[in-house]
């Protein structure tokens, strides 16, 4: 994590009006298509694209090229620090971090701010995109800030989708919006994916075929959680992984409608979905998993 004293050199890089006082070619270009919503950076001689670009390569002290690459707009944090109490001139008035970002592209990290909401949501390799002001002059705050790419999916869920293209995921929530578990089965292992995925982990082939699998399952493991989480119905609740009927991988839910202590594995439960008119493309269409009522399953492993 950086130190306050390298964070405050940092700052000084990227706010202090310099950008307007030394608009040359280079950083006159940067600037031009941050208006129109775009992040280019500049080659160097030795193909290494600067960003926010300058008009000297740092390493060498040659001058770039005149070569501009768009990069991001998304990128990833590579180190940061926590602003709890921000103050006049920070680019957010709640809690924020500052950033390094490496863009999509870009060889060097650019300064910016990251609303992730919670010093927790903060990592090395958390994926940003900016947030755009609406009207942009042609400056750096023409970002508003970053933002984590996903925010509204529980953690450990979301470590899962990370190894999964974003067409496979559309594609499970597409199947949650409409109350069904898409998977995807490998025909070369004969396995049965939850959430749907389109390559196997196990020997990496396409998987081309796409299958419902039953919103009854089993509990395979849980934990009993007590800190509070906004989808959870009390503190203490229970998260788990459930093997659905059909599936060979287990997913992760919550499981409600059973007091935490009687949670056990081996316990037979089902979704519970929201109304049909209030479900989105979303994993909170799905409230819990409550017991079904039927006798404890044997477990294999
Ligand atoms: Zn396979």
């Amino acid at each position: 994590m950086t130190t306050e004293s390298e964070l405050s050199a940092t700052y000084v890089l990227e706010f202090p009006g310099g950008y307007t006082r030394t608009t040359g070619p280079v950083i006159g270009r940067f600037l031009t298509e941050l208006r129109d919503a775009r992040i280019v950076g500049v080659r160097t001689a030795d193909q290494r694209t600067l960003v926010p670009p300058l008009e000297y390569d740092p390493h060498t002290g040659d001058p770039v090229t005149e070569e501009f690459v768009q990069v991001g707009p998304a990128g990833t944090v590579a180190e940061w620090v926590w602003v709890q109490a921000p103050r006049k001139n920070h680019p957010l008035d709640r809690p924020f971090a500052w950033a390094l970002i490496k863009l999509d592209g870009a060889d060097t990290t650019l300064v910016h701010a990251v609303d992730a909401g919670h010093k927790k949501a903060m990592r090395p390799g958390l994926r940003v995109r900016p947030r755009w002001r609406a009207e942009r002059i042609g400056q750096i705050t023409d970002i508003e800030c970053f933002v984590p790419d996903v925010t509204m999916i529980v953690s450990p869920v979301r470590a899962e989708y990370t190894i999964t293209p974003g067409r496979a995921l559309t594609r499970f929530l597409e199947g949650v919006r409409d109350g069904v578990f898409l998977a995807g089965h490998c025909a070369t292992c004969d396995k049965v994916y939850v959430p749907y995925r389109i390559s196997c982990p196990e020997c990496g082939s396409l998987i081309a075929a796409e299958r419902q699998v039953s919103d009854t399952g089993t509990i395979t493991t849980f934990a009993i959680n007590n800190l509070p989480d906004p989808r959870a119905p009390q503190v203490p609740f229970v998260s788990a992984y459930i093997l659905l009927d059909g599936a060979d991988t287990p997913m992760i839910a919550l499981v409600g409608d059973v007091p935490a202590h009687e949670v056990r594995q081996g316990m037979r439960v089902r979704a519970v979905w929201l109304p049909e008119s209030e479900r989105t493309l979303a994993m909170t269409n799905i409230k819990w998993f409550a017991p079904t009522g039927e006798p404890d399953a044997e477990l294999e492993n």
